[in-house]
């Protein structure tokens, strides 16, 4: 871009965000901000000099717009990566469609998701057999998906409704990297998963997750190793999700689930096409009975744990049974892998087959073996269990792969220059032979509410290997000190005392009761989790008489359905059927909520947070990444556990206040907040709202938010 042409770029994004501007006059609700100039004007300098650029925006900074404004106006092509299903689709079916019109550009926006969520029709003529499944309503489910299939033109199996994501019927019905016949399949041409990857070749805007992204930089399959060297924009949102997603693609994986699915093709494809020519069922009886001994020498537990695995063999599991399940289960592969060489001019499934049973036994050969010492290896158990094998973060590919940084020396210089150098070298990361090789430095912008809890976001940029970025922090325009008050109850007894989870809910019961339900209590393990919401769900049972408190638990119902439920308490009155009666909800729950949970307005005015969220010290991968840094000479504590309670403290807080009439109080029942150095840095750390010890302090906030509650209303 040259400087005149630079200068005219940065003059259209600011007016587009002025009091006049095109947003202003053709949205409703736009009013000019500060934060979000501030960042739509750093976003626009990234995309003309490239470089990366990373932006924590607090609550309320109108992020969305703030970078994909100067996107769209920028001409260049975008690759737009989120962290959830949710926010992907909601930028391509909302913000994307609207601010397209807005500025009027003639822009053609694609979404490319996973190939699991694409209709393989291959699969559904082949798999898709009432025989296949053992429940009616699966069955029920598979003529709808074969009506379906008839008029869809996309295949996206959102459009479905009636069919679950957990459902037997979705694996026999999709395709996955290794199941899928590619160039072979006698559906190619009309296939789901191509359309939707050519669409995205030719689109200017391309949406995807971070899934997807990281999943194709590690094995190059999803179609984005051919979209991103014609892309010179990536943005990632809701970026603090980057690195844990993408350890999970970047290292090595066998599951049993994966191997039951693989003796389950063999067999179906092996009984419709190659009936007679082999024993199939005695192969695949054989095959299925070495993988669940396999699962059964791993343990009997079936809860969701992390079993530590530094050593040849994982914790706690037997040696000599260990040794015999993989010799038996390396037979089974073998046995699989003849039979389907046998008949392999057939079909062109039975060469994939076979392919897909030889890396499964190359991945059990990797396991067999101990781990290195920059990887983290344990078993993931569950139902099923998984094998895994992780670096202990992204750093070093996105150096390599994203970046393009790939020795030492060049680790100093300047992450424009390696971009430069990335761009004129067509070799560097995703090789490319498209044509449409981008001309200038590619610009990678990184962003999300919270991303750190220094001025470096060192929590974010050191594992994702940012920290020479450009660093913007944006504060939410909220006005914290009036809208919202601390409550650290000074009398409480410490976290480690027995009593702790049962005082947590008697002071739970005097906010809701105060408030009306309208409160989230957030615990940070599921032994509160099931206490409070045990005696939380008993004590309104009983106690009524003032009106219906609907208490919502997270495991008692599918996890949607909770957060709606929570965000309509107010609209749908639920109980006697009495409106009047009827109060607002609480919701306890852990995990999974203390992010991306979003309940504006009154529905939710407390969240109350049991203990300091610390990471689990024996899980394996927080245990490993202590270690390094205890190796390299830091301290654990201070450089990984506290940053990881700020940031998720944070995130726990951020529900609380999500647009600028909003009202609330957070509760933190950990007295080591205020007897503590680091306790006293993570209350900095925190939005700078009004802060309170004494119960009457409270108390005197809680009448006041109900009495301006009552005004308005
Ligand atoms: S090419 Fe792959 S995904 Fe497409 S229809 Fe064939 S098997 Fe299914």
């Amino acid at each position: 871009m040259s400087s005149e042409n630079t200068s005219e770029f940065i003059g259209l994004v600011q007016s587009a965000f002025s009091s006049e501007g095109v947003l202003a006059r053709n949205t409703s609700h736009f009013q000019p901000r500060e934060g979000q100039t501030e960042m739509a004007l750093a976003v626009a300098k990234t995309l003309q000099t490239g470089g990366s650029l990373v932006v924590e925006a607090g609550t309320g900074v109108g992020k969305t717009f703030a970078y994909l404004v100067p996107a769209l106006l920028s001409g260049e092509r975008v690759l737009l990566s989120t962290a959830t299903k949710t926010l992907q689709d909601q930028l391509f079916s909302r913000d994307l469609p609207q601010l397209v019109k807005v500025l009027r550009l003639p822009l053609k926006i694609a979404l490319l998701k996973g190939r699991s969520s694409y209709l393989c029709q291959q699969r559904l003529q082949t798999h898709g057999r009432e025989h296949n499944l053992s429940d009616k309503g699966s069955i029920k489910t598979l003529g709808l998906v074969r009506e379906w299939a008839k008029t869809t033109q996309t295949g996206d199996l959102a459009e479905l409704v009636g069919l679950e994501e957990r459902s037997a019927l979705w694996p026999l019905i999709t395709s996955s990297r290794e199941n899928c016949l590619g160039s072979t399949c006698p559906e190619h041409k009309a296939c789901f998963v191509n359309a939707a990857r050519k669409q995205a070749l030719s689109a200017d805007i391309v949406v995807i997750n971070h899934h997807l992204f990281f999943a194709d930089l590690s094995v190059k399959e999803s179609g984005m190793a051919e979209l991103l060297p014609s892309v010179r924009v990536v943005i990632f949102d809701e970026a603090h999700q980057l690195n844990e997603t993408g350890t999970q693609f970047l290292g090595e994986q066998l599951s049993i689930a994966q191997l039951l699915d693989l003796v389950r093709d063999i067999l179906a494809s092996g009984l419709t096409t190659a009936a007679g020519l082999c024993d199939w069922q005695k192969i695949c009886g054989d095959f299925e009975k070495s993988v669940r001994d396999f699962r059964l020498c791993i343990g009997t537990q079936t809860s969701s744990s992390r079993l530590r695995w530094t050593e040849l063999i994982p914790e706690g599991v037997d040696g000599d049974e260990w040794q015999s399940s993989l010799e038996s289960l390396h037979t089974a592969f073998n046995n699989a892998i003849s039979a389907l060489d046998t008949v392999s001019e057939l079909a062109p499934e039975f060469p994939r087959l076979s392919e897909r049973v030889t890396q499964a036994k190359r991945t059990l050969k990797h396991f067999a073996s101990s781990p290195k010492q920059d990887q983290v290896r344990w078993v993931e158990i569950g139902q099923m269990a998984r094998l895994v094998e992780a670096p202990l973060d992204i750093a070093l590919v996105v150096q390599e792969k994203m970046l393009g940084l790939k020795n030492e020396q060049q680790k100093t210089s300047s992450l424009n220059e390696i971009n430069s150098d990335l761009n004129a070298d067509s070799n560097g990361s995703f090789d490319s032979t498209d044509s449409q090789q981008i001309s200038l430095p590619r610009s990678w912008i990184f962003t999300s509410a919270t991303l750190g809890n220094d001025e470096t976001l060192s929590w974010f940029t050191k594992p994702c290997g940012l920290e020479s970025s450009q660093i913007l922090q944006v504060q939410s325009p909220f006005d914290y000190p009036n809208q919202a008050l601390l409550y650290i109850p000074k009398d409480m007894v410490k976290p480690s005392d027995p009593k702790h989870s049962f005082e947590v809910c008697e002071l739970a019961k005097e906010i809701i009761n105060r408030l009306g339900g309208r409160t989230l209590v957030l615990t940070t393990t599921n032994r509160a989790l099931k206490f409070i919401g045990d005696e939380l769900e008993n004590y309104y049972s009983q106690n009524n008489e003032k009106g219906v408190i609907e208490v919502l638990v997270q495991g008692n119902l599918p996890k949607r359905f909770l957060m709606d439920r929570f965000r309509s308490s107010l609209d749908c009155p639920s109980g006697s059927g009495d409106s009047s009666a009827t109060k607002g909800a609480v919701l306890v729950a852990t995990a999974s909520f203390w992010e991306g949970f979003d309940v504006p307005g009154d529905a939710l005015q407390a969240v109350i947070i049991d203990k300091l969220p610390f990471p689990p010290p024996t899980d394996p991968l927080v245990e490993a990444r202590c270690n390094r840094i205890e190796r390299e000479g830091g301290s654990s504590f201070n450089e990984y556990s506290v940053p990881e309670v700020a940031v998720a403290l944070k995130q726990g807080a951020g529900r609380l206040i999500r647009r600028e009439s909003d009202t609330g109080v957070l509760v933190i029942c950990d007295s080591r907040l205020m007897s503590t150095g680091y306790g006293r840095r993570l209350i900095k750390g925190l939005p700078p709202m009004k802060h309170e010890e004494q119960m009457q302090g409270l108390l005197s906030f809680l009448e006041q938010m109900n009495e301006s509650r009552e005004q308005i209303d």
